[in-house]
């Protein structure tokens, strides 16, 4: 506790306040007496009273801005609470409820959190980040809120996405969220119902586009690297082309990642791992096949083609193991545009639907990331099932009204054969007697880890190894039981002990690769167990 601060200086600060859980001599050592009422709480009991007010809410906005006004008047009952309940509270401060702040976001604004830039900022970074009040930044969130999940360009009311996801970085990881930065970069929308929303808070004109816009990331880029330079840069929710070229640009010359593109990669590789440990298939003879093609199929692939080669294939066998489908039909060669990230992809086949595709290429595994919901129909998944023993069904377009299919079709199409995992959370299913569970392909099981590993190291770079070694260590955590289900990831609620294995593979393969900037300690684990932030008073 700051020795000088002292009164409502104490109370009005979220990372000291403990409101009604000052013990009677901090209440005289901090001059509270008289400013709180006479009941001293343990923060246990502190924790039952939220849980109550967030039961007596009726609905998931109503939670969120609880929890997040409950976050900027007392940090560490905020994290104690979301880490003890993550299962439960990570849909609220996550998807799918932060998409619908977002969307409300104009409306719902009650404090400022988080950092904003925009094009007026232009040559003036260095000085308006010295605003920012903490110093030792080592976690930036950055969007430009284009693509703000699966609901399109929402401007600045994307902010909530970097206040979540560092959200989930302290509470899952242990990340100090004084060393968390969550940015805007309100370049003005396009999305005609803001721009006449009198309620808007961001910039209201269209979209700074093509080398205005990079020059602006450019400098925001490089000022970090002046102003914070330990700090990580997780890109997030940009539109798929702005996404590429971003993390093509940096990827090798900064400490940054995209989680869109590698993280959900890595969560998915995971799942495809834990699949085999059912489906009893070696990973390199699956045949696996994707519908929809942007960003984060393109990334999927991307990591899962090196998994393949890891796995003792040449690269032309890897990719002819990877299928492509989008609203066209088959990705092939002879189409007249090819966006730049599935190139690779194309096959040189005659054009076909995607039922003749999965009938033609006989998949083990689909993986669905359309965004739209229903993609995955009857005829298809029958198919599947009469292909595979357990064919590996992912339906990961959020939220779960934009999912492929839900989890009872998945069951119930192919005879309670598939493994299902979707995006949202997704309820239990009675087959036959047996209670299948579906797994939760959720980012929240990869990025806490690998930033946490990152950091700890003091890593110059993220590497496509520390995802493929983040995708191992995460299936290797995938017990028995939860297999005997269907399930292929572990619970939600050991987010914690995921994050530090994840973080300790991570460290290691940036000290293998002389990425890591700092000594290697004797323990590893254990000085990274020492970093994560602990929210008990
Ligand atoms: P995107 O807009 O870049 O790509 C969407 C792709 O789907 C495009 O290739 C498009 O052609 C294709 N498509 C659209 N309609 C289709 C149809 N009817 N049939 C076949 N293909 C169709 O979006 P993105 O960034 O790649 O994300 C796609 C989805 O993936 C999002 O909805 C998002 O919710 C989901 N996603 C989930 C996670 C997760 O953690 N579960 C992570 C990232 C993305």
């Amino acid at each position: 506790m700051n020795k000088n601060a002292c009164g409502f200086d104490i109370l009005n600060n979220p990372k000291l306040n403990k409101g009604t859980a000052f013990t009677e001599t901090e209440r005289d050592l901090y001059k509270l007496r008289g400013l709180l009422p006479a009941g001293v709480s343990s923060q246990e009991s502190q924790i039952k009273r939220v849980l109550a007010n967030l039961a007596a809410k009726t609905s998931d906005i109503e939670r969120y801005i609880f929890l997040f006004s409950l976050q900027g008047r007392n940090e560490r009952l905020y994290y104690r609470v979301i880490m003890e309940h993550i299962q439960q509270l990570m849909p609220v401060i996550y998807t799918p409820t932060v998409g619908l702040a977002c969307q409300q976001f104009g409306g719902i604004f009650r404090e400022t959190r988080g950092f904003y830039i925009t094009p007026k900022d232009r040559g003036k970074m260095r000085d308006i980040l010295s605003n920012w009040p903490e110093k030792d930044i080592r976690m930036i969130v950055i969007t430009d809120g284009q693509r703000i999940l699966g609901l399109g360009d929402l401007g600045a009311n994307g902010m909530g996405i970097p206040i979540g996801k560092l959200a989930l970085y302290v509470a899952g990881a242990g990340i100090p969220p004084e060393q968390c930065l969550p940015v805007m970069l309100d370049v003005g929308t396009n999305n005609e119902a803001l721009l006449n929303d009198p309620l808007y808070l961001g910039v209201k004109q269209p979209r700074l586009t093509g080398a205005e816009y990079f020059e602006l990331v450019d400098e925001f880029v490089s000022t970090v690297q002046e102003t914070f330079p330990k700090a990580l840069i997780q890109f997030e929710d940009f539109l798929t082309p702005n996404a590429y070229a971003l993390l093509n640009t940096y990827r090798d010359q900064v400490l940054c990642f995209n989680d869109d593109i590698q993280g959900t990669a890595a969560m998915v590789l995971s799942g495809i791992y834990a699949s085999t440990r059912i489906s009893g298939l070696n990973f390199s003879d699956l045949r696996i096949m994707f519908l929809g093609a942007g960003s984060a199929a393109a990334g999927m692939a991307d990591l899962i083609h090196p998994a393949l080669c890891e796995a003792g294939m040449d690269s032309d066998e890897a990719y002819a193991r990877l299928w492509f489908v989008d609203h066209l039909g088959l990705v092939v060669n002879s189409r007249d545009e090819l966006p730049e990230h599935i190139v690779n992809y194309a096959r040189d086949e005659p054009a076909m639907a995607f039922l003749d595709a999965v009938k033609t290429f006989k998949p083990h595994i689909l993986i669905g990331a359309t965004g739209v919901g229903g993609t995955f129909s009857e005829d298809v998944l029958q198919v599947m099932a009469s292909n595979n023993q357990h064919p590996a069904i992912f339906a990961l377009s959020n939220p779960s009204s934009h999912a492929e299919c839900t989890s009872e079709q998945a069951y119930n199409w192919t005879d309670g054969k598939a493994i299902f995992a979707s995006g949202s959370p997704s309820p239990a299913v009675e087959y036959n007697g047996r209670t299948l569970q579906p797994g939760q392909g959720n980012n929240a099981y990869i990025f806490p880890g690998l930033g946490l590993g990152a950091l700890a190291c003091e890593a110059s770079r993220v590497t496509e190894e520390m995802f493929l070694v983040a995708a191992k260590t995460l299936a290797s955590m995938v017990d028995q039981q939860s297999l005997d289900q269907g399930t292929i990831y572990p619970p939600l609620k050991n987010i914690r002990a995921i994050s530090l294995r994840i973080a300790c593979a991570v460290a290691e393969k940036a000290y293998q690769q002389n990425l890591a900037q700092r000594e290697r300690p004797a323990d590893l684990e254990q000085t990274i167990a020492d970093l994560m932030f602990d929210p008990v008073y």
